[in-house]
């Protein structure tokens, strides 16, 4: 029986283990869009998050398995037809995620130095193509909109000094950003007060306790108001008001809704809030807005499928794309494990592997990036390898044409457009 699984992140990559667990005569094809597996797990996770980083190898066990092929560089939707997958395959997984970003929806969200926290974390994840953001790299006073665990990502990543990255997979170029702003101060901005956000305690105690960062929380005139019922709100309740003499500053505002952003000829941004004491404003360089991520079917995202269909009998989402932008990888893994069962109980149970179709046929022509799996290997073992130095897993790399030892061609430039 054959399985087209589309996305290679965590729910696509659980996926295709549990279908493999529990089918012997499965064939799997996965497509990805990017040239590397791992989705938000290379992409999206803070690169000094190093014990979920580490999860990368039990991720890619499954990609070992002789059932696996897997096919980097191909995007459904643009290089292979929703429908074409559908009438091949006995079943279509898809695990695209959910990558479009919410909008901050204020008068002046489009104005220059106001970025969303995906540009910056796309620009730190080293991300081909997505490096953007280092025009914004060095600003000195930057405001996160958000109440959430990406809104401490960005600004703990904004605060941390070289040093502490040099284990991590950041390249070596990017590395030296992190060293060149002296000064710097970072305000999270939430529009609920300190006892309503979605902040876990993990993540404030990592922030909280960052080298050489002084740390202050405002929670209006009021004070800390509900019930600190939770550790996430008591450690923020017990933050000092005032910061101490540091050179990297972190400031949380609490109860605080963004009303507008207006640039000043100077490239400053003045952004105004609506707070309990009344209307308040503050000047920026950098606006980074970190609320969250649309909820979309795959083929609404996309732009390419615009014919909204429902799903056919043999279509399943999985993750990020079924459930919308919520939940870490365990809940990932428990989506994916529903889906395979789902899955295998619709798969007929009398056709054998040999009846797959070559997925080479499909995509002929289609798609002048695609990389094989053995290609994808030669770029990852490089980085592994470059890692060593600096006592990392591995070093990035970022452009298609840093390419390795491998053959040169598998990592041209796709074309435009
Ligand atoms: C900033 C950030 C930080 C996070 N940090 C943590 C953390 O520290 N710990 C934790 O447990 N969880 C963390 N998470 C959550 C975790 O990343 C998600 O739970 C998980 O990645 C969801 O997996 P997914 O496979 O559904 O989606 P994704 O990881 O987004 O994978 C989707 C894959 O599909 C591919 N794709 C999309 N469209 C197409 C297409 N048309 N054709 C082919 N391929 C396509 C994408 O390229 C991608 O590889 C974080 C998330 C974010 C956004």
């Amino acid at each position: 029986v054959t399985v087209a699984v589309i996305g290679s992140g965590p729910s696509g990559l659980y996926a295709v283990q549990a279908l493999l667990d529990a089918r012997a005569d499965v064939a799997i094809h996965v497509f990805e869009r990017e040239r590397t597996p791992l989705g938000l797990v290379r992409f999206g996770v803070a690169p000094d998050h190093l014990k979920i980083r580490s999860m990368e190898d039990r991720l890619l066990a499954p990609l070992d398995d002789h059932r696996v092929t897997w096919h980097g560089g191909v995007e459904v939707g643009k290089h292979v037809a929703r429908e074409d997958l559908a009438d091949t395959y006995d079943a279509v997984v898809y695990a695209t995620g959910a990558p479009l970003p919410r909008r901050l929806e204020v008068p002046g969200e489009d104005v220059p130095g106001v970025v969303h926290a995906r540009d910056v974390i796309d620009w730190y994840n080293a991300r081909p193509g997505r490096s953007s953001f280092v025009e914004h790299s060095a600003a000195n006073d930057i405001l996160v909109i958000g109440g959430g665990n990406v809104a401490l990502d960005v600004a703990r990543m904004l605060l941390r000094d070289k040093e502490e990255l040099r284990t991590s997979d950041v390249p070596d170029d990017l590395l030296d950003h992190f060293d060149s702003v002296a000064r710097r101060a970072v305000t999270i901005a939430v529009r609920r007060g300190s006892a309503a956000t979605k902040f876990t305690a993990k993540e404030l105690l990592e922030i909280t306790t960052l080298k050489g960062v002084s740390v202050a929380a405002d929670h209006g005139i009021q004070g800390p108001t509900g019930e600190a019922d939770t550790v996430s709100a008591r450690i923020l309740a017990q933050l000092p008001t005032r910061h101490i003499n540091a050179d990297r500053r972190l400031t949380f505002v609490f109860d605080s809704v963004l009303e507008r952003i207006d640039r000043h000829p100077s490239g400053r941004l003045r952004v105004a809030f609506r707070r309990d004491s009344g209307p308040t404003a503050d000047d920026f360089d950098l606006v980074v807005g970190a609320v969250g991520y649309q909820r979309s079917a795959p083929w609404e995202y996309g732009r390419y499928w615009t014919d909204v269909e429902p799903l056919r009998s043999n279509e399943f989402l999985v993750g990020w794309a079924a459930n919308g932008a919520q939940g870490l990888l365990a809940a990932a893994r428990t989506s994916a494990a529903t889906v395979a069962s789902q899955v295998v109980q619709m798969l007929p149970h009398d056709r054998r592997a040999s009846s797959l179709s070559d997925p080479e046929v499909l995509l002929a022509g289609r798609s002048d990036g695609h990389v094989t799996v053995a290609e994808w290997r030669v770029r990852d073992q490089h980085e592994r390898q470059s890692g060593r130095r600096r006592e990392a897993r591995r070093i990035k790399l970022r452009e298609y044409d840093e390419a390795p030892t491998g053959p040169q061609t598998l990592w041209r430039r796709p074309a435009q457009g």
